[in-house]
């Protein structure tokens, strides 16, 4: 127990142990049986005790009857007494004005408040300590019974203090301190350490497109480390110094990162959209280009890739329907065109000429039979020999279709 009573005054064991002659003194009191419980409505003996590696305490004779501080007492791990001393010690040494500290004050029946703060106007706030055993009965209760009496109730948890970034993770006293706490903030202490860490719940939305922007709304968690001296009181309720300004930056930093976010997503819509629309137009120009084109790359590639070959050029009979008339009547230059032309290795002006040959009346056939026979009567040069061959060529081809 860390208080008790001598002659009406309070003791507290951790000051008794801090000079040789108040150990001396309270010892002598001690085996004069002259300590009393602090407990109000125990008041037996106690005796003080200290070695070297338990602390200085106070603790009821063997044969005492039940105490509510002596239970209490025993219930309470030394990890959260020493805890509790440092907040206590720290508060006393810093004490603003208008600020007084108590170290376990019976409230309650059957319970004692680890440390209550007093302001000025009469405001009292209990810090409490537990860790991931705390049930959420003891939290729920205990917080209403203070709220009964008008007094704030800050949920300091003793543990090992890790790095967490999402509300959802935390075990339930932190969370319980997130969600029901004026400040959504939980404070850690590490049991080891005695390193604080303040843990701000960030309820701030970052939405983009009505959807939460993963890695920076699900980041809900800030943490702030700080040594028990930055430890203060602010508008009723545990903070630390710098705090306050650090949590405005990274919310300020999240806002950034969003911002950035909608940047980027918008840009990447923009070249997406970019890209649609181009692949579109390259679609359509190809369409264009396919209705346009093939046929004459068709052409181009027999007149330009094949040697022109008079012997192989013929029509398919599919083309030439007999009982329909292809071509308007031929007069005797339409004939000597083409010829000039086939003799020039036009492919398609010989298929004309087929074609013409094939359908035509003997009035036309008078006609190219009478060109033919003209250039026979002509000197042999090369180039008459060409026209002569299309003339031979001509005729064979159109009788070929015709048997
Ligand atoms: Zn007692």
């Amino acid at each position: 127990m860390e208080k008790c009573l001598l002659d009406g005054r309070i003791i507290y064991a951790m000051d008794v142990s801090k000079g040789y002659i108040d150990e001396t003194e309270i010892r002598e009191k001690s085996r004069e049986r002259q300590l009393l419980c602090f407990d109000p409505e125990c008041g037996q003996t106690v005796v003080f005790k200290r070695g070297e590696k338990r602390s200085a305490h106070f603790a009821h004779l063997p044969d005492h009857r039940q105490c509510d501080y002596d239970d209490y007492d025993r219930d309470t791990p030394d990890t959260w007494k020493e805890v509790k001393r440092n907040i206590y010690n720290h508060f006393k040494g810093n004490i603003n004005a208008g600020l007084s500290v108590d170290m376990d004050v019976k409230i309650f029946p059957k319970h004692f408040t680890p440390i209550l703060l007093k302001q000025s106007n009469n405001q009292q706030i209990a810090i409490e300590f537990g860790d991931k055993k705390t049930t959420s009965k003891t939290l729920t209760t205990l917080t209403n019974a203070y709220r009964k009496r008008n007094i704030e109730v800050e949920w300091v948890t003793v543990d090992d203090v890790g790095e967490c970034r999402h509300e959802q993770d935390f075990y339930y006293i932190k969370r319980f301190q997130l969600n029901e706490s004026k400040t959504h903030s939980a404070i850690v202490v590490d049991k080891g350490t005695q390193q604080f860490v303040i843990y701000a719940l960030d309820q701030d939305t970052y939405n983009y497109q009505g959807a939460d922007v993963i890695g920076i709304s699900d980041h809900n968690i800030f943490s702030f480390q700080f040594p028990l001296d930055n430890l203060i009181f602010e508008n009723i309720n545990l903070s630390a110094i710098g705090f306050g300004q650090s949590f405005k930056d990274w919310k300020t930093q999240k806002t950034v990162a969003l911002e950035g976010f909608i940047k980027q997503d918008e840009l990447r819509r923009q070249a997406r959209k970019q890209r649609e629309e181009k692949i579109k137009r390259l679609k359509q120009e190809r369409q264009q280009e396919g209705n346009i084109q093939r046929p004459k790359r068709k052409l181009v590639h027999i007149e330009q890739e094949e040697p022109f070959c008079l012997q192989k050029i013929s029509i398919p009979r599919t083309y030439y329907p007999v009982t329909v008339k292809l071509h308007s009547a031929w007069t005797e230059k339409d004939f000597a065109n083409k010829l000039k032309s086939a003799a020039h290795e036009n492919v398609s002006a010989v298929k004309m000429l087929i074609s013409k040959v094939y359908e035509c009346d003997d009035n036309e056939l008078a006609i190219f039979l009478q060109l033919y026979e003209r250039a026979k009567t002509k000197e042999r040069t090369p180039e008459i020999r060409k026209y002569l061959a299309v003339f031979e060529h001509v005729l064979e081809q159109a009788k070929k279709i015709e048997s």
